[in-house]
Order: C-alpha cells, then structure tokens, then sequence
C-alpha cells in the first residue's frame, strides 16, 4: 500500500508505492526495474478466479468488471475492465458496451461518494502512458481527498467563483465554442477542445455543458451521449497519430464549486528536464488552435 510523501518546499504529493514493484508487466512500463516475465491475462474472461471478487459487474455473464486492484496504491484502489476483448477499446466498441463501461463509471463514483469519498478514474493505455496490463481497463482511486492538481483546481475554482461569481469550467467551454478554433467536437451534452493553455501538444479537455460538480449526478441522456463522445475523443487520437499511448482521466468533486470534466494526453514523446525540474510543461508540436483543428478534422460522425 502506498503512502503521500510531500516535498518540504513544493508541497509536490508523491505516491511512495514500492510493493507495486511485484505486478505483472505486460507492456514493458516496469520490465526494465523488475526483469518480470510476460503472464497470461488474468483481465480475460475465464480468468476471474486470479483476481479479487467482483465489486461491479453489468451481468453474470459479464462485460464489464470491477474489482479490487491486487497491488493497490491506496486503500480504495480499483480495476474497471473494459470488456472481456482483450485488444479492442473503446474506440473500437459498440454503442452498448461503450455505456455499460460508463454506467461501471457512475457505479463506482456514486459507492465512493456514499461513504464520503472523493474519486479519481483513470486510464493509462501503453507502456508510455504507465499501463502495465496489455487489456484495456481504468482504474478508480478513492480518498476523502487528492492534493496535488484536484486540491488546486479546487481553490481556484473557489477563487474564480468568488471574483466573478460564474464558474470556470462553463466560462471554459463556451469561451472554447465561441473561439471555434479549438472545438474538436460538440455534441448535445458536451464540448471537447483544446484548452487554451494546454501544457503539452494535443492535450484535450471534455466538459459537460451541464453543470454539475459531480459526475455521478449525470442523467441517461449525457450517459448515452458521452458513450459517443468519449470514444470520439479517443479516436481521434488513434487516427492522428498512429494508435498512441495515452492517458484519460475524469477529475470530479462531490460538492461546488466545481465542475466534472475529463482530461486526455497522448503521449507523443517524454517528459523532459523542463517538466522534471522545473514543472514547466513544454508544448512544441502544435498551438491549442492548430490542435484543435487537426484533432477535429480526425473526430470521427457519432
Ligand atoms: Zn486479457
Ligand atoms: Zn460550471
Ligand atoms: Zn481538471
């Protein structure tokens, strides 16, 4: 189990999770400081015996599947699967099962806010994204809190709130449609583009147009679009760069002031010293308005 460990000067939060050490390491993220060999999958269907019991399934005989993570970062540390395929994702699924995978969302969002928690959902895909298991999945971490970017974005959305008494996130997105430029797509229910300070090239942010702190407080017909949307997004990618590692997250907070949105980063190269020692973000491969307008052209008819 890990714990936070905070640098004295920055108040940096770093995870201290050596025992992770142990996992299986299908895509090479740890091979290199673990020397591990390659298992079989036990994300497969027919493996459910090698992981920990279900805490959410959508049917016994399931699609979607979450469960404990054997080699957690804290104590509420989960798996979500995204179906029994153990190459296909999102991008490639159907309307159905990109819903079910949502509802396993909300399922587990709403558990953790019921005891009080606020929730992280995650998804590393490739090696250079830090996914260690081959088998798309998220992974769900739970807290009464997170420092680091949510505590920030937190306050300063309190801040902004409190000057000009709107949020930040619905002045974002229509500030972003209004720009046009940076819109990758906007749907009904949700507006993806490029932020306008995106830290590295071709990062993008989706924001629901309705506004609620919480994602658990979305209603059928923002499930039924973001199960377009999201796969959408992920497309995108997919085509503009080749089928890129990359990362996923849904920042959500269960009280105001603040507003779910999810993040997206491909992973089109590495950090550098810049991020590492300075924690200044270097985006050198397209502006937020050529992003926008590459990522937009490849976001595919939903
Ligand atoms: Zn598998
Ligand atoms: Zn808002
Ligand atoms: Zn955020």
């Amino acid at each position: 189990m890990g714990i936070f460990i905070f640098d004295p000067l920055t108040g940096e939060p770093t995870i201290l999770a050596t025992d992770r050490a142990k996992r299986h390491d299908q895509t090479g993220a740890v091979s290199s400081i673990t020397g591990g060999q390659k298992p079989a999958c036990f994300f497969c269907k027919g493996s459910e015996h090698l992981t920990p019991q279900a805490l959410y399934q959508d049917e016994d005989n399931w699609n979607v599947r979450a469960f404990p993570n054997k080699f957690p970062l804290m104590p509420d540390h989960e798996v979500i699967v995204h179906s029994p395929d153990h190459t296909k994702d999102m991008e490639d699924f159907n309307h159905e099962q990109n819903v079910r995978i949502i509802r396993a969302y909300l399922n587990r969002v709403s558990f953790f806010g019921s005891q009080d928690k606020e929730v992280i959902i995650f998804n590393n895909k490739g090696g250079k994204a830090g996914a260690s298991i081959v088998h798309p999945h998220s992974q769900v971490v739970a807290a009464k809190g997170f420092p680091g970017i949510l505590e920030k974005e937190k306050g300063s959305a309190l801040h902004y709130h409190n000057e000009k008494n709107s949020c930040y996130w619905c002045d974002e997105w229509r500030e972003a449609v209004a720009s046009k430029d940076r819109v990758i797509h906007e749907s009904s229910h949700f507006v993806v583009f490029s932020p306008k300070a995106c830290r590295w090239s071709y990062e993008v942010v989706l924001v629901p147009k309705n506004h609620k702190p919480n994602f658990g407080f979305i209603d059928e017909m923002e499930i039924n679009d973001l199960a377009k949307v999201l796969p959408g997004a992920l497309k995108a990618y997919k085509d503009s760069f080749d089928n890129p590692d990359r990362n996923y997250w849904i920042h959500t907070m269960r009280y105001e002031p603040y507003h779910w949105h999810i993040g997206f980063i491909p992973h089109l190269k590495v950090f550098g010293a810049l991020e590492l020692g300075a924690g200044i973000w270097v985006s050198d491969k397209a502006t937020p308005e050529d992003s926008g307008k590459k990522l937009s052209a490849a976001f595919p008819v939903i």
